[in-house]
């Protein structure tokens, strides 16, 4: 590990340097939100934001993907033969990732690098990126990510953590992917012996300005049936309108769908980004859908994230406290108080109140 100090020229100079190596992502404001883009010769990452309206999932797993293309002309050798789509990634780096959101990728390589499934596409992706993180100095009204396993200066996931202290950037150095970036993009002067406690004092600041937070210690204890048949469902699905937006903005949640497209005689296999949320998610070719109500399409998703992987994993909950699904929720649906619902959920005083009644 190095400790780093880079000036503002330093920092700008260095990102146009690394992206004759690498192809480098960053936040760039859009209309009224910042957003992770590939950065254009001259253009420099924003740090002007709280976090991205969308979490940085998507560098590593686009909302669509060609996997395969095919033809469907009869008058070709290679009719209908699917052709795979070449997946390789060149080397990229992802700057100004928050830690909430740098937890979230190796969650989600849990599903997508296992034994049981590999996905090429999502590890190449992965090992060609080189993760930039930057420490947050505030948290926001929802942010709940000392709940969930990290905090404001989380190292998890990261190769880089930059930590802004007025105009300067400090730049520790995590792994040897970090050093290969660091010395790419010309980042070599030593921070003085004393910003070490400078940088410890920025961190519990930041640590207390995280004011939510949410109970997550019962959750590994709770019978999954009782969960599953708990009352509250119903009441808190009920102003949920499917609107899959708590999905997309997630960056925990992996789920996809495989699809055809086809024009004339050529066609695309592709994947896209599913949610849990939406009706058709479930529904099976003869009519039939085992989540037919909503409510049971949102217990899916909290039980998913706060019991099922819970106890798959036994390694926290699938949830990295970013605020997204809370801040975004058009009808506030809130996963911080369902998962306190969860996590002093009493079956027995249930059984109890439903028999009194
Ligand atoms: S964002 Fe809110 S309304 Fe939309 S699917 Fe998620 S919980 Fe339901
Ligand atoms: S469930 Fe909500 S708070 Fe948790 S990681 Fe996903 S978007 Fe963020």
């Amino acid at each position: 590990m190095t400790l780093i100090k880079i000036d503002r020229q330093t920092w700008v100079d260095g990102i146009e340097k690394a992206k004759s190596a690498y192809r480098v992502f960053g936040p760039v404001k859009e209309n009224n939100d910042h957003e992770f883009k590939l950065l254009a010769k001259g253009e420099m990452p924003d740090f002007n934001c709280q976090n991205t309206r969308m979490s940085p999932k998507a560098i590593i797993y686009p909302q669509s993907q060609i996997m395969f293309t095919y033809s469907l002309d009869e008058s070709k050798d290679d009719c209908r033969i699917m052709k795979e789509v070449e997946n390789a990634t060149s080397p990229q780096v992802a700057v100004g990732v928050r830690p909430c959101d740098a937890l979230a990728f190796p969650i989600v390589r849990r599903n997508f690098d296992s034994p049981e499934y590999q996905d090429t596409y999502w590890i190449k992706a992965y090992e060609a990126t080189t993760f930039v993180g930057l420490a947050c100095n505030a948290a926001c009204s929802t942010c709940f990510c000392t709940s969930a396993g990290t905090g404001p200066f989380g190292e998890t996931g990261l190769d880089i953590l930059l930590v802004q202290d007025g105009d300067t950037l400090y730049a520790k150095t995590l792994t040897p992917k970090g050093e290969a970036l660091a010395a790419s993009a010309g980042w070599s002067s030593p921070a003085a012996s004393d910003v070490s406690a400078r940088l410890e004092t920025l961190k519990t600041a930041a640590e207390a300005s995280v004011t939510a937070a949410v109970s997550t210690d019962k959750l590994k204890d709770k019978v999954l049936l009782d969960l599953y048949e708990a009352p509250f469902w119903e009441e808190e699905a009920f102003s949920c309108i499917n609107c899959g937006t708590c999905t997309y903005v997630c960056p925990t949640c992996w789920c996809f769908d495989v699809q055809d497209e086809t024009h004339g005689k050529s066609g695309i296999r592709m994947r896209n980004w599913d949610s849990c949320m939406f009706p058709l998610f479930t529904h099976h070719a003869s009519g039939h859908n085992p989540r037919h109500n909503n409510y049971e399409r949102l217990r899916q998703r909290f039980m998913h994230k706060l019991k099922y992987y819970v106890d798959k994993y036994d390694s926290g909950i699938q949830c990295v406290g970013c605020g997204r699904c809370i801040r975004l929720c058009p009808v506030n649906i809130d996963i911080r108080r369902i998962c306190d619902k969860m996590n002093s959920f009493d079956a027995k005083s249930c059984a109890c109140d439903v028999a009194s009644s």
